[in-house]
């Protein structure tokens, strides 16, 4: 079956692009080319497959944005969320008030989460999980009082999200290029656990040894009195798909418990079956941060919800009780929102149900295999990944790594030969980063990567 073959639709596709060239400023936009070429209007979707306005289909290597995981048009979802607004569509959940799905859900994650992550404060996206982690992670030492130690570790190339602290602990430089930074006496970075630019004539192995040193270093020049927290994703997603040395994590995470810093994990993509479980940080990568975010797959992408969950210690110092009047002064009027609940709370549901974890588990591999059989092409410098995160960095010239110029936008121009076959791929600077729906067959994924190999020969046709 073509799962992206034509749909007849009636949308008035130049009016709707219209209006959405005059008065929609879009996120993460390049303006100059936006006003020529206006948007692709994504009108319907369903399963893996998504339709612009004029029915044509793509298969989505995008998954949204690495966050519809269970797939579009899922009915059930829906459902739960309408039955829930029909029923009681908000109530705030500051001070002693609850909803039934913030009650079920906050138990239900935490069940599934890292051994004693017990409790969970709700947001709407992955900065705000962020933001959150780091305002209660200073608001935790000044209970213990030590109101110096407040130091976040970040590292370069990591991504953290879009309001101004999670974009300052973000690593990304070509993110920061125009706007300003906050916190900056509060931020240092290490550098990118990045396999494949690691320095040349080091294994992997010597590689950790550099890196568990460096943040050592770090940490003794900065105080460890003065370091409270330190952030980093399982796998660093929009920095390049990268893959740290076997062992990292769980060596950092000892440096941190050594020095009494605590361990951010922001999960927001790899949590909810990316990497073949419902979390990362503890069943592939064998450790236990004090704090760990999530967002995208939580709600699989149905409504906008987040989570910052806090282990039991944590939870202990930051819950007692202040002086008689003062408050936790920390949440969002949609904190716990019962309609987003709703969703997460189905989502969970039908990943338990169909063993999406299970697939993912089996299906991952097989992904992987596929993608690497493109490392024989000449732009291919390397691919990288795990599981349903996945990433093809091209390059000018697979001996030395070397990049081609910016100017050719590499990775732009493959995804948008791809496109023109029917898949979309998403364009990172010289990468193109795979994301899929987690519900993507062994079919689909063939499709999808010789559709890949397709476009990355026709641009090198090009290129010559
Ligand atoms: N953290 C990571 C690892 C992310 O990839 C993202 C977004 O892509 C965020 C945080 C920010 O999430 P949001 O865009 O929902 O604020």
């Amino acid at each position: 079956m073509d799962d992206t073959a034509r749909r007849n639709f009636a949308y008035d596709t130049e009016a709707i692009r219209a209006k959405d060239v005059a008065h929609h400023v879009h996120p993460w936009t390049d303006f100059a080319d936006f006003e020529k070429t206006g948007s692709m209007v994504v009108a319907e979707a369903e399963g893996a497959t998504i339709y612009d306005s004029e029915g044509q289909g793509y298969l989505d290597g995008i998954g949204g944005l690495w966050c519809v995981n269970l797939g579009y048009g899922r009915d059930e979802i829906a459902q739960a969320m309408a039955d829930q607004a029909r029923r009681m569509v908000y109530y705030s959940s500051f001070g002693h008030h609850t909803s039934v799905p913030a009650a079920e859900l906050a138990a239900k994650v935490t069940g599934l989460a890292p051994a004693g992550l017990n409790h969970v404060l709700f947001g709407t996206g992955g900065s705000m999980a962020n933001d959150t982690a780091i305002r209660i992670v200073h608001f935790y030492f000044n209970r213990l009082g030590k109101p110096r130690k407040k130091k976040i570790i970040t590292r370069h190339d990591g991504y953290h999200g879009s309001t101004y602290l999670a974009m300052s602990l973000t690593g990304v430089a070509f993110d920061h290029q125009g706007f300003d930074l906050v916190g900056e006496e509060l931020i240092a970075r290490i550098s990118a656990p990045n396999c494949y630019r690691r320095p040349a004539g080091t294994t992997e192995a010597e590689f950790l040894d550099l890196l568990a040193g460096e943040f050592e270093a770090k940490v003794l020049e900065l105080g460890p009195e003065t370091v409270a927290a330190f952030i980093a994703e399982p796998i660093m997603g929009a920095g390049g798909v990268v893959v740290a040395p076997a062992g990292y994590h769980r060596r950092i995470w000892e440096l941190c418990r050594k020095y009494e810093i605590l361990y951010i994990a922001d999960e927001v993509v790899t949590a909810f079956g990316r990497l073949g479980h419902f979390f990362a940080s503890e069943a592939v990568f064998g450790m236990q941060p004090d704090i760990l975010t999530c967002a995208k797959g939580f709600s699989s992408a149905y409504a906008p919800l987040s989570g910052t969950l806090i282990s039991d210690a944590f939870h202990e110092v930051i819950s007692v009780p202040q002086a008689p009047g003062a408050l936790f002064t920390h949440g969002f009027t949609y904190s716990g929102h019962p309609v987003c609940c709703a969703a997460g709370l189905k989502t969970i549901e039908i990943m338990e149900r169909e063993d999406i974890c299970g697939h993912v588990r089996r299906v991952g591999p097989y992904f992987e295999r596929r993608l690497k059989s493109l490392s024989d092409l000449p732009l291919v410098g390397d691919v990288r990944g795990s599981h349903f995160m996945l990433c093809v960095e091209n390059v000018a010239d697979k001996e030395t790594k070397a990049l081609l110029p910016g100017e050719v936008q590499i990775g732009k121009r493959i995804a948008a030969a791809a496109q023109a076959r029917g898949v979309l791929v998403r364009p990172i600077a010289h990468l193109n980063v795979l994301s899929p729906p987690l519900i993507l067959t062994e079919a689909q994924i063939d499709r999808m990567v010789e559709t890949l190999r397709d476009s990355i020969l026709a641009v090198q046709d090009d290129l010559v």
